[in-house]
Parts: C-alpha cells; structure tokens; sequence
C-alpha cells in the first residue's frame, strides 16, 4: 500500500532489483510451493551470509526460534532464559515449547545482560548431576535465548561462556540482525543456534518468512523433518513425531534471493542513516543514542534515540519519548516506542525476572525513528528538522 503523500514510515520493505524476474521465474517454472531450487539456493545464500554449514528456511521468523529451541533440546516444564526487553515472539516461542520465560535485564547497549545472567544462575540456580536447576522452581534452565536487539549483536563470547558454565544452550535471536558482524565474524555464526527474520519490516524480507542457521548437521536434518509435519515415508504419509508445517514457500525463497544479492548495501544504507541522525542531534542535550559496542556491527536496523526528560532543554516543546512521539505523529513521521517489557506483560503473569531495572528505563525513554533503507535524504532532512524543533534545537 502506497503511503499518503508526505507520510514517512518507520521501516518499510526495498525492492532492491531482481525480486520481479525470479518470482516470475517461480511461475514459468511452476515451482511456486515449498520445494524446488529457490527454496535450497536461498538457504545456500543464508548459510553462506551467517557463515554456517546449514540454513533451514521457515515460514517465519518466530517458527524458526521454536524449531531452534525444539532442536536444541528445549522440554515442556523447562526454563530458558530471555532478554526482558525485546519483542515478545521469542518469549511465545519459549512457550510454544511447553518451556518457562525468566526474563533477565539489558547491559549498556541494551542488550541481554551476560552479569546479569550470570549472577541469575549463580543466585538462584545451582548444577545438580551436570544440570542447571532454578532452586525456588526445582525446574531445569536448559538454554539462554538472547536478541540482538534493534541489530546490535550481543555480547555472544561472554554469553557462551556463563552459558557453558551452566550447562545451558545458546540460541540467538538475531531476527533484527542479518548482516551485522560480531567481533571478526558474522551473526549467525558462533551460537548453537540462530534465527533470522524475514518479515516484512526486517532489513531484508520475503513478505513473510524466517530461517534458523547452524553447523550441526543432526539438528540441521531434525529441524527440517519437524518443519515438514516430521514425515518419515512421503508416500505412505507415516510421520515419527508430532510436527509442524513451517517451510518457506519458493515464490517466498525467490523475493528472498533477489534481497540477498542487496543486503550488504541494505546494511550500509541503515548504518549510515543512524550516522546522519547521531551527528545531526549531537549536540541536544537529553538526547543519546543506542551506543554500539567496541566489538559490534550493528545493522542498525531501528535507529533509536533515548531522550532524558531529566536534562532535555526547558525550552522543548517535548520532554520525554511519549510526548515526542505524539508531536512527530502529528507531522506524519512514523517513530514507536520499545516494546513493553516482558516482565510486565499481561501474557507471562507470574513468570520470574531478574535485574531488571535497566530494561524499564531504556523503554521509557527510547523512541525508533524512521530507518528505512529507501529513507531519501530530503524526508530524514524533514525527520531531523521536527526532531530539533520539538526538542528545543535551533535548526542547522
Ligand atoms: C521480528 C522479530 C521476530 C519474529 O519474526 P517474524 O518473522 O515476524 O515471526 C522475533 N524476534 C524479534 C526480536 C523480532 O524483532
């Protein structure tokens, strides 16, 4: 759907080239459904992005954490730890799984925190028989599902490390992340397991879609079995497990090709939005940005300021992300808070949170602006022009 005219929306869908010709090529070809070659090329692609043995294409975004936790051995009555800032999907999927959320707060990039974590476990856990054990539950904590939040990778080494320590498997979360780069490697690369996103408003999509990487062949083969209803005899339809119907299709695969072949350049784009944003506002006091990390990439996939309505100027007109939000709605610029933390949502009551305090005040004074890699320089000019006005900035 077309914008209004002068409408400018927060992250919406490029078409960087070739999507046309390879979905055409689906009909001419009459592979439109879940197998042919868009389908393997397309995980080929992924694979070779993440810089791992094997991608397995799914339906979604949050269907691929599911398979993931499943893969990684995640039980029903299990507990797996998730940043309490964050979109909610990964924490449903630790649900669909029969499996406990505890939510656990941000470091300084506001990412999972790995001594928050760590003093989680070492707190209110202790190994019994090689196995991690919430004492107050009496419930296992058999994995640690991070995010590399807004695109910014986390502090993985560490994680691993406290997560090796306690027996818990690593799967990431990096549906905000494709294409960022963690130390000298790609995301994706480096955790048991990673997930990626290709949704709509994600750094590349396929109109709906997701992927889960990984270097084990054995959990490469199980995710694609319960990806496909876990059939084992195709032709007398005989199934070995309860499974799911999770593949990507190919008209899906060949939008996702041609999104492949420009990602890095999607990447780049978004980067230097956040560059353009950070240097134009520099100088407003109140106004920081989500820091990225000595060792990070980030795909900087929502630039995201945090306004503190303690030092903001007594002359703004807006003193705090909500009522900036409302002022830059008014001139039809798209910006969104984060999301509610999980610890405070209605969907997990009860569920257990650790340190916390961080995640809320990162999400009361965050706001996202308009990150589109098909932003034009003169509509971020627009964006940065009422972002100064509003905060007391005198135009530049
Ligand atoms: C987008 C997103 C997902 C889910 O992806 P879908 O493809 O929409 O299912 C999961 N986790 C996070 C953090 C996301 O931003």
């Amino acid at each position: 759907m077309p914008a209004p005219a002068g409408h400018i929306p927060l992250s919406v869908p490029e078409m960087g080239g070739r999507e046309w010709e390879y979905v055409r090529a689906c009909f001419d070809t009459g592979w439109v459904s879940s197998s042919g070659p868009f389908v393997d090329d397309f995980e080929k692609r992924i694979a070779a992005a993440a810089g791992t043995a094997h991608a397995v294409a799914t339906s979604t975004g949050t269907a691929a954490i599911h398979l993931a936790l499943l893969i990684a051995g995640v039980q029903p009555g299990d507990e797996v730890v998730v940043p309490s800032l964050t979109f909610i999907a990964p924490a449903n999927a630790v649900a669909y799984t029969g499996a406990h959320p505890v939510f656990v707060g941000v470091d300084e990039y506001w990412q999972l925190n790995p001594a928050a974590l760590a003093t989680f476990l070492e707190t209110r856990c202790e190994m019994r028989g090689g196995v991690c054990v919430n004492r107050a539950t009496g419930r296992r904590v058999a994995a640690v599902l991070p995010v590399d939040l807004l695109g910014h990778p986390v502090n993985l080494d560490e994680i691993r490390r406290v997560a090796g320590a306690h027996a818990l498997v690593v799967v990431e979360d990096a549906t905000e992340s494709l294409g960022a780069r963690y130390r000298d490697r790609p995301v994706g690369a480096g955790p048991s397991v990673a997930c990626f996103s290709f949704n709509g408003n994600k750094i590349v999509t396929t109109g709906g879609g997701g992927a889960l990487v990984t270097d084990r062949d054995d959990w490469a083969a199980r995710a694609r079995y319960l990806s496909t209803q876990a059939k084992d005899d195709p032709i007398e339809y005989v199934h070995g497990a309860i499974g799911y119907n999770y593949r990507l299709t190919s008209i899906q695969a060949a939008m996702g090709m041609a999104q492949m072949e420009v990602l890095d350049r999607f990447v780049e784009r978004r980067r230097a939005i956040a560059a353009r944003y950070r240097d134009a506002l520099a100088d407003l006091p109140g106004v920081t940005f989500q820091p990225e990390a000595p060792w990070a990439r980030s795909t900087f996939w929502l630039s995201t300021i945090r306004v503190d309505p303690a030092t903001v100027r007594p002359a703004a007109r807006a003193g705090d992300s909500r009522t900036l939000l409302a002022a830059m709605t008014a001139e039809g610029i798209q910006c969104r808070p984060l999301w509610q933390p999980l610890h405070e949502s209605a969907a997990f009551p009860g569920a257990e949170s650790f340190d916390v305090e961080d995640a809320e005040a990162v999400h009361r004074q965050a706001l996202s602006l308009p990150s589109s890699s098909g932003l034009s320089d003169a509509d971020q000019t627009r964006v940065i022009a009422v972002l100064r006005s509003t905060l007391g900035g005198a135009s530049r």
